[in-house]
């Protein structure tokens, strides 16, 4: 496994200054067309050794998505960026730019790591205005700047193109997942491998493990889930997802589906681009905006794809998707599909093995009920 940090070793070999964006859905298509190398720093568990330096700045009931990411940038892997982009997000996230630039500064760094803002705006009328366009024009500016590049409408549309590839691929291995032919392991695996990659070579990766699929195998529609939360679950996660016999139908997960499913095709320019996109974004917590969106949109991922099962992939005290959470199990219980919620922390790192029993078990109550399901609807074997 190459760690996020060997990754963007590579990234930088590739000549074009690194741009680390927190949090997920950052403007990355204009960072690209303008010469520069943008990487979501994400999914950084398995890249930090541990968490002391972003513990004397982060206090401890903070998602470990947070810790982790100022951990790696901090100290085991930030000197690798040559700037880090950030939009406003949720509470934990707002002021973690300060908190970098000091950390980093505690640490001794020689050159202050360039950092720079784009606020987008949380309701969709401002998101429709002209305020979005001035902080799009800024930011270009900024990178302009900074980094002696030059924006352009065209490159930029390039860009777009190449992320709409990307993206559309992303969708395929979906839909493999679904068909049985990728595991969740192998699915959530290649999507994670896949971010700190280049939008180029992920293109390139995601084009190799679409050719190497298999035909689908043989599997019943009674343990297909989808699952819910901020990050995919970890590898350990996922092989207790697969050893259950659980397929992955659909997923709402803001690193999977949520960065992916949805992008606009036609637009003017850059600032009508972010525009739409912002706006048309698949519903997520942290766009405040399209919250009211998200109950309905998980109920029809979840129905048009078959889901018998939600399975949310909670991070402890992320309060956006804690806030939301009852509303979308009782959504789903009134459709008949029902939900297993579980949690993780920092500390649960070393103790994964214990979700194993309440899998299995949320599988066993699938399968069961699957076939009381078809029973009923053959006219009943047993009358049970
Ligand atoms: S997991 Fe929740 S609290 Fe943590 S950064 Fe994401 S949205 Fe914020």
């Amino acid at each position: 496994m190459v760690t996020a940090a060997e990754a963007i070793k590579v990234m930088k070999e590739g000549g074009k200054p690194v741009i680390g964006c927190l949090p997920l859905y950052p403007p990355l298509e204009l960072i690209h067309s303008m010469g520069l190398a943008p990487v979501v720093l994400w999914g950084l568990r398995d890249s930090v050794s541990h968490t002391g330096d972003a513990d004397a700045h982060i206090q401890k009931y903070v998602c470990s998505i947070a810790r982790h990411l100022a951990q790696f940038v901090m100290a085991e892997g930030g000197d690798s960026l040559d700037g880090i982009l950030s939009y406003n997000a949720c509470d934990t996230l707002r002021n973690l730019p300060e908190i970098l630039r000091e950390g980093l500064a505690a640490k001794g760094a020689l050159t202050p790591t360039p950092m720079f803002r784009l606020h987008v705006p949380m309701t969709s009328a401002a998101v429709n205005g002209g305020f979005l366009r001035g902080e799009l024009l800024d930011l270009i500016a900024a990178l302009e700047e900074r980094y002696g590049v030059r924006f352009s409408e065209e490159s930029f549309a390039a860009s777009v193109a190449l992320y709409r590839r990307a993206r559309g691929l992303s969708l395929r291995l979906e839909e493999a997942a679904r068909a049985g032919s990728l595991s969740i392991g192998a699915f959530c695996g290649t999507l994670a491998r896949a971010g700190f990659l280049t939008v180029e070579d992920q293109v390139e990766l995601f084009e190799a493990e679409l050719a190497s699929l298999r035909p689908a195998a043989a599997s019943g529609p009674s343990c297909a889930v989808i699952l819910s939360g901020v990050m995919a679950p970890l590898p350990q996660v996922c092989r207790l997802l697969d050893g259950a016999g659980l397929r992955l139908v659909a997923n709402d997960i803001a690193s999977l589906r949520r960065s992916y499913a949805q992008e606009p095709f036609a637009f003017h320019d850059v600032a009508d681009y972010y525009a739409r996109f912002y706006r048309d974004h698949f519903p997520c917590t942290t766009l405040l905006h399209s919250a009211d969106r998200r109950l309905d949109a998980v109920s029809r991922l979840a129905r048009d794809n078959g889901a018998r099962g939600l399975i949310f992939i909670g991070e402890k005290f992320c309060e956006y998707e804690y806030f939301e959470l009852p509303h979308l199990v009782a959504r789903l219980q009134d459709e008949g599909i029902p939900s297993l919620a579980l949690e993780f922390s920092l500390d649960d790192d070393s103790n994964l093995e214990t979700y194993r029993t309440r899998i299995e078990a949320f599988a066993e109550m699938l399968r069961s009920s699957g076939e009381k399901t078809s029973e009923s609807a053959g006219g009943g074997k047993s009358g049970a």
